[in-house]
């Protein structure tokens, strides 16, 4: 054995994770790390969360975790998995699994003793990754290889495997994003394009998970245009523009990818939130990134530019600034403007409109509004006594 045969990374070592390991350890069960935390580790970068692959069934993990007086909570019992938490750190940890049915959609799953059969059921070479306590790889298709090269190869047949599973075709394209390297693997692409057809079938909310996890990929342009080519966004996303916008977003974003941001340059129209079902405040954002009415103007002054922040507020303007690719103007100073000034709030308010003797209703409103205007115009200079005196002047006038 090699020392490539190992990994390690001070992350295992953390108290957290040995006091887990023992726990297993001494309750008999198996436990290897599993999927992104051995991959990122192998490719030296940060990891997220910590999944654990184990040898028995659920009950008997859970048992193991109690008698250590380890909290743990039963998050996925059917389908094997626990979450153990341990100074409010989450760890999953998920029986070994084989398929007993699958319809495309979702699988039918049993448990099982055997590593060899939880690898072969998992979708891509370097998806199958676990390394056990001590750092010892078990990597049964040669995922390392394909990582190291970019590669996002399906285990076994792809075909067969998208057929149990279709959201692979959208992994295939979101794994692209982020590990691959061009050439796209073949064989890979072209099953994808075989089975792009039958994607409808899928749950919208599966779908919107993947492709929003696509988007966050630091250049998710070139996976989409492939996406694109294979025509597996034809059934969810048939408004699709074409990554031009895409492509020039990323370069205005620095490091603050923001994947629903993206979206908005990808699509055109509201009715994409709809159809993926997202959530009631990713909805409302999508539309506000997208509606014209919202549409700044980049190259006004300076004067210009605070005024369309305070009606936009300042996280919108700076999701128009940076997605209007199109307009004229200096966009950084646009939105350096935005992260260094903050929207004042207007001086006066309903209830001095009301002290001048006004009625309730929608007049009050409207005088409101009007002071507004008059203060925006005067670039919010005014204070609350000069706006205390554009309102009486209006009130008189009215
Ligand atoms: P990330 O770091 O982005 O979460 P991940 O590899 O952990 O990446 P997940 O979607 O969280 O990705 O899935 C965890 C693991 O479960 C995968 O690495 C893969 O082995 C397996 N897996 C998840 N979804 C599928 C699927 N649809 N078909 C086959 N295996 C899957
Ligand atoms: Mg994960």
């Amino acid at each position: 054995m090699t020392a490539h045969d190992k990994i390690h990374a001070p992350w295992m070592d953390a108290p957290a994770v040995r006091r887990l390991l023992a726990a297993l350890a001494h309750g008999g069960v198996g436990a290897r790390f599993v999927g992104g935390c051995v991959r990122d580790t192998l490719l030296g970068r940060a990891i997220g969360d910590i999944d654990l692959a184990v040898d028995k069934p659920p009950e008997t993990v859970m048992r193991a975790l109690e008698a250590a007086a380890i909290k743990v909570v039963p998050t996925g019992i059917k389908h094997g998995t626990v979450t153990a938490v341990i100074e409010r750190r989450p760890f999953e940890l998920t029986t070994l699994r084989r398929d007993v049915e699958t319809d495309g959609r979702r699988a039918v799953v049993a448990f099982t003793d055997d590593w060899l059969v939880d690898a072969s059921r998992r979708d891509f070479t370097f998806n199958a990754l676990y390394a056990s306590p001590d750092g010892r790889l078990f990597d049964p298709f040669d995922g390392r290889a394909d990582l190291a090269a970019g590669r996002v190869r399906f285990i076994g047949d792809a075909d067969r495997r998208i057929e149990e599973d279709r959201l692979r075709v959208l992994r295939f394209f979101r794994f692209n994003a982020w590990f691959g390297r061009p050439p796209i693997d073949g064989e890979g692409f072209a099953a994808c394009r075989r089975n792009a057809a039958t994607l409808g079938a899928l749950s919208a909310e599966r779908v919107a998970k993947e492709l929003l996890r696509l988007l966050a990929a630091p250049e998710p342009a070139d996976s989409l245009d492939a996406m694109v080519e294979a025509g597996a966004l034809d059934h969810w996303l048939p408004e699709c523009l074409g990554t031009r916008i895409l492509r020039a977003l990323v370069g205005r974003e620095g490091d603050q990818p923001d994947p629903l941001r993206r979206l908005a340059a990808i699509v055109a129209t509201p009715a994409t939130a709809r159809r993926l079902r997202l959530s009631t405040q990713e909805t409302l954002r999508l539309e506000l990134m997208l509606s014209p009415e919202n549409a700044v103007q980049v190259d006004g002054d300076v004067r210009s530019l605070r005024a369309q922040n305070y009606r936009l507020g300042t996280s919108l303007f700076i999701d128009r600034v940076l997605l209007a690719v199109d307009a004229p103007g200096d966009w950084r100073a646009a939105l350096a403007l935005a992260r260094s000034w903050t929207p004042p709030d207007l001086p006066v308010t309903g209830a001095d409109v009301l002290k001048l003797g006004m009625k309730p209703g929608r007049k009050v409103g409207d005088l409101l509004d009007a002071v507004e205007q008059w203060w925006i115009a005067g670039d919010f200079t005014a204070d609350r006594a000069s706006c205390l005196a554009e309102l009486r002047r209006l009130v008189a006038d009215a």
